[in-house]
């Protein structure tokens, strides 16, 4: 094993080449499905809208029998959820949003327009034929691809599998994944503090980083900073979830046991990426799963899980989307960048005379979280660039690093 940094690019490569995914599927009621994965196509089974329909209360006619200044008599009302009868000829029907547009009509006037009279209603401004209709098919043809196999279900995706009538959708299994955190001067919140010591950070960040990205978590014990301890409790959690995230444990000090197990007791192939902060990340496995070993710097555990186990985690679960697109803003900062390692900022967009650009945290050290409060997101500094004020940058909202 070198101690040479390895490429972003490179160790995601390799990572994604080796990510196991998950077969297994689940059916489950729609309302279960929030954050989960399709596991398959779908296909609408009918049109939706399964008829035209008004998208105004007004009053549905056919433009062709409007003859302006003569009333138009009103011969039907059609309430939505009702099934309309054919538009008896030169008249019009009372219609709601929503409700079908009945055989025979082919415009909708909106009632803001129309001037109610004992003989009918009276039209205000021109009546041209196809207007305020929503036709059937518009959202969704029969047999077109509603949403496709790996897509994530947000909200609106939510909403789309429930217009298609589905009421269980076929879904991809949860990834087990199991957090362990390692350092003796770790104590969890709730106790009070003794000397050296501080709180266990990292694996709270982790039990919702893990959350959002639609896993399931095994929560181990905080690791005491021992060899025989660090084997026996990750060959334990081997046999009970499908992938390991450790934190702490992976650089270079004589107390850092876990890449020291990965390489004697499992397999480690890769250590030292050439990203900041993070460059300490180790990956392997042990009893043959999968082990992410993250830095033990809290602010270097958030960068590390989305930039590099979060990708891992999506190929896993069959996304059809693994790589965040990031979007390209004006800097509002100067920095030389003179390292071989590309550079993650806690960054956040704001409006600087007008125009929406990239700010920093001041203080970027890797034990400083906050940084990651204040910011919505990470901005790459390029390995050994110049950033230059209103140059632009790649920067990846936490919401998309998420997604
Ligand atoms: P290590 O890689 O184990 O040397 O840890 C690097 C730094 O991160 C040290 O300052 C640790 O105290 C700190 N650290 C490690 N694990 C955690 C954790 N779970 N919560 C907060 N800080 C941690
Ligand atoms: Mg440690």
């Amino acid at each position: 094993m070198t101690a040479q940094l390895t490429p972003l690019e490179e160790a995601l490569a390799h990572l994604l080449s080796m990510a196991p995914v998950i077969t297994e599927t689940e059916r489950l009621p729609l309302t279960e499905s929030f954050g989960r994965i399709l596991a398959q196509d779908y296909l609408a089974l009918a049109d939706v809208p399964p008829a035209d329909n008004s998208s105004v209360d007004g009053y549905a006619l056919r433009a062709e029998d409007y003859v302006p200044g003569q009333a138009l008599f009103v011969s039907d009302r059609i309430p939505a959820g009702s099934a309309p009868k054919p538009l008896e000829p030169g008249t019009a029907a009372r219609i709601f949003t929503g409700s079908e547009i009945p055989a025979g009509a082919d415009t909708v006037i909106m009632q803001e327009r129309v001037e109610v009279t004992d003989n009918g209603i009276l039209i205000d401004g021109d009546v041209k034929a196809d207007r305020n209709i929503r036709r059937r098919g518009q959202d969704l043809a029969k047999g077109s691809l509603a949403l496709g196999k790996g897509t994530k279900i947000r909200a609106q995706e939510m909403g789309l599998l429930a217009s298609l009538g589905l009421a269980e959708v076929t879904l991809v299994k949860k990834l087990r994944v199991a957090i362990l955190s390692t350092g003796d001067e770790l104590v969890d919140p709730g106790k009070p503090l003794g000397p050296g010591q501080i709180y266990n950070t990292n694996r709270f960040t982790l039990l919702a980083l893990l959350a959002e990205a639609g896993c399931d978590v095994v929560l181990c014990d905080t690791l005491r900073d021992t060899r025989t301890e660090t084997r026996e409790t990750l060959e334990r959690a081997a046999t009970q979830a499908d992938l390991i995230i450790t934190s702490g444990g992976v650089s270079v000090g004589e107390e850092d046991h876990v890449r020291a197990v990965l390489e004697a007791s499992g397999e480690l192939s890769l250590w030292r990426l050439a990203i900041k902060p993070g460059k300490p990340l180790a990956f392997g496995s042990i009893k043959g799963t999968p082990v992410f070993g993250l830095p033990g710097n809290p602010a270097s555990v958030l960068v590390t899980f989305l930039m590099v186990a979060m990708p891992y985690i999506r190929t896993c679960q069959g996304r059809s989307r693994i790589h965040p697109a990031g979007q390209k803003l004006p800097a509002a900062f100067n920095i030389t960048s003179s390292s071989v390692r590309r550079e993650f900022v806690r960054a956040r967009l704001e409006s600087v005379n007008g125009q929406t650009q990239i700010s920093a945290y001041p203080n970027q050290s890797s034990g400083v979280l906050s940084s990651a409060c204040w910011a919505d997101g990470l901005a790459v500094i390029p390995e050994q660039g110049t950033v230059a004020e209103g140059s632009l940058i790649t920067y990846f909202p936490f919401t998309e690093l998420l997604s």
